[in-house]
């Protein structure tokens, strides 16, 4: 996406805003009805400071990383500013990204999350949307596949991933204080991360 990094970012905002309500009801069930209220303020935030000339699409993702964990309480804040600051460090000074770029900005956001919050797959978190389109996602790439076909694959499993936390119990995060009563409902940050893996297959074929 040569210097349209920031109409990317706007894109994840406009997802982030509608789904407010719904992230945040979900995170009514399992948490503290925040997780919708939280993401929002934070992109808010970070379109404000994402200056919209950037090009440098490395940079503009470790300025997004910082404004969401300076403006993000909670648990997603750290995690997501994270992996939005260890992707933006894979891509420094890139303005285009290759399928090859854009699986190993993955790969460093999801380390980045894991370092962070110390989780595995299986705990009912994000990571549960995340590692499997991420694995699906390099598959998909090393059999020739460009960027949006790789991530219509990623996404199909990342949605699997939202319906397997369904069935789990939490034991990260405030919805493991749930313990069995987690089961049954499907883990809020799992959802926005895979809205964001969408918005950004849909940035990319538009
Ligand atoms: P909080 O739980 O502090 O209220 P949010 O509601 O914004 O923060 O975010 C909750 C989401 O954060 C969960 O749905 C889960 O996906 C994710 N999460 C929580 N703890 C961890 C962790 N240790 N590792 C990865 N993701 C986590
Ligand atoms: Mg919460």
């Amino acid at each position: 996406m040569p210097s349209r990094v920031y109409e990317c970012i706007a894109k994840i905002n406009d997802t982030i805003q509608e789904n407010k309500d719904f992230l945040t009801d979900l995170d009514r069930e399992i948490g503290d009805a925040d997780h919708g209220v939280n993401m929002a303020r934070g992109f808010n935030a970070v379109t404000e400071k994402v200056s919209q000339d950037e090009t440098d699409i490395g940079a503009a993702l470790k300025k997004t990383g910082m404004t969401l964990l300076s403006t993000v309480g909670g648990a997603s804040g750290p995690l997501y500013g994270t992996a939005y600051m260890e992707a933006g460090k894979v891509l420094a000074g890139k303005t285009e990204l290759s399928a090859e770029d854009f699986g190993a900005a993955l790969n460093a956001a999801i380390a980045g999350i894991q370092k962070r919050g110390k989780a595995e797959r299986g705990e009912k978190t994000m990571l549960d949307a995340l590692i499997p389109a991420y694995e699906t996602y390099t598959a998909k790439v090393a059999e020739g596949a460009d960027i949006v076909t790789a991530l219509d694959a990623a996404i199909e499993e990342a949605n699997k991933g939202i319906e397997y936390t369904k069935t789990i119990r939490a034991t990260k995060g405030r919805a493991s204080y749930l313990g069995d009563r987690s089961i049954g409902h499907q883990d809020p940050g799992a959802t926005s991360a895979t809205l964001t893996l969408e918005t950004i297959r849909d940035f990319l074929k538009a």
